[in-house]
């Protein structure tokens, strides 16, 4: 069934060029990647504004490759939804995250990225259930990230889902807000716990007055719904200051930590 789902998407054309190829064989590496112990999650850290305060990690999924050396997730996650490894991968990023962060010395909660695909086909909760007992992580550390692609796709299932999770204590945060689909409807009628602010508003705050007009909007719609705002790729003290000033609630990027393996992780 996985070299059906592999060929199927990735099917031989005698005039397939150079880089069809080389998708092709980086999906037949993806299926035997997790098996291999290619992968790795390495985690970036999450500040409150006001406080300094570190309030959570967001675990990011790493491949090494054995001849192409790290690949991006932003090249092979597309590929994996494609061709259904992401079911699998997604699986072994929740149990490796939530065992990992059991482990650590300090008790931050950890973000786990789910696709849609993880959302609309597996038994997502239940999993989640499971892994929670048996790695032993409090159901409050758990964050999961879900985007608004997600949603689109069947809202009342997006629906039972969040109350599921709400009903065990995982709370889930809306990420990359602001692009794609973004509608001011999702917020109102899901139980968000909190919104993630898209890198590319940030990248922008002082050069674009639309940028920051958004992020302004976005902020008072945060406040106005009680569900508090972080924004994402911070790189430069500057925009970190204007962020503080509009009142924030929360900040990642490069500037507070790049993502990495945390120093109070306990080696195994
Ligand atoms: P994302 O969820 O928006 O994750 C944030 C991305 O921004 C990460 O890229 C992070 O390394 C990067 N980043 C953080 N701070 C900065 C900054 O200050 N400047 C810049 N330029 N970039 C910054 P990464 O790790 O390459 O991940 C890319 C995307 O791949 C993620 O975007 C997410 O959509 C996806 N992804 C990563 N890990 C997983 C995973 O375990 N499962 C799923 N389904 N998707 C994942
Ligand atoms: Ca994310
Ligand atoms: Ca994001
Ligand atoms: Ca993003």
């Amino acid at each position: 069934a996985k070299a059906d789902l592999a060929g199927a998407i990735c099917y031989y054309e005698p005039r397939m060029d150079e880089a069809a190829r080389a998708r092709r064989a980086l999906v037949q590496d993806i299926w035997s990647a997790v098996e291999r112990k290619e992968f790795e999650l390495v985690y970036q850290v999450q500040k409150s504004v006001r406080s300094g305060e570190t309030t959570g990690f967001e675990a990011l999924l790493r491949w090494n490759h054995p001849e192409r050396g790290r690949i991006s997730p932003l090249t092979f996650i597309p590929l994996a939804e494609e061709c259904g490894a992401i079911l699998r991968i997604g699986e072994w990023v929740l149990r490796s995250a939530c065992a990992e962060a059991a482990a650590w010395d300090e008790p931050h909660r950890v973000a786990v990225n789910i696709s849609p695909a993880q959302i609309a086909h597996a038994d997502l909760v239940p999993l989640i259930q499971r892994v929670l007992e048996e790695t032993g992580l409090q159901p409050s550390r758990l964050e999961l990230e879900i985007t608004e692609s997600a949603i689109m796709s069947d809202r009342r299932q997006t629906l039972e889902f969040l109350h599921a999770l709400a009903g065990i204590g995982v709370s889930v945060a809306l990420d990359d807000f602001g692009t794609g689909y973004s509608s001011l409807d999702t917020l109102r009628s899901f139980p968000f716990s909190k919104i993630k602010l898209d890198r590319a508003f940030i990248t922008e705050i002082e050069t674009s007055d639309q940028a920051m007009a958004i992020i302004r909007a976005i902020l008072a719609l945060g406040r106005s719904l009680g569900i508090p705002v972080l924004a994402e790729g911070v790189e430069t003290r500057s925009q970190l200051a204007i962020l503080r000033t509009e009142d924030c609630d929360e900040v990642q990027g490069y500037l507070l930590g790049r993502p990495r393996k945390p120093i109070f992780a306990v080696a195994s």
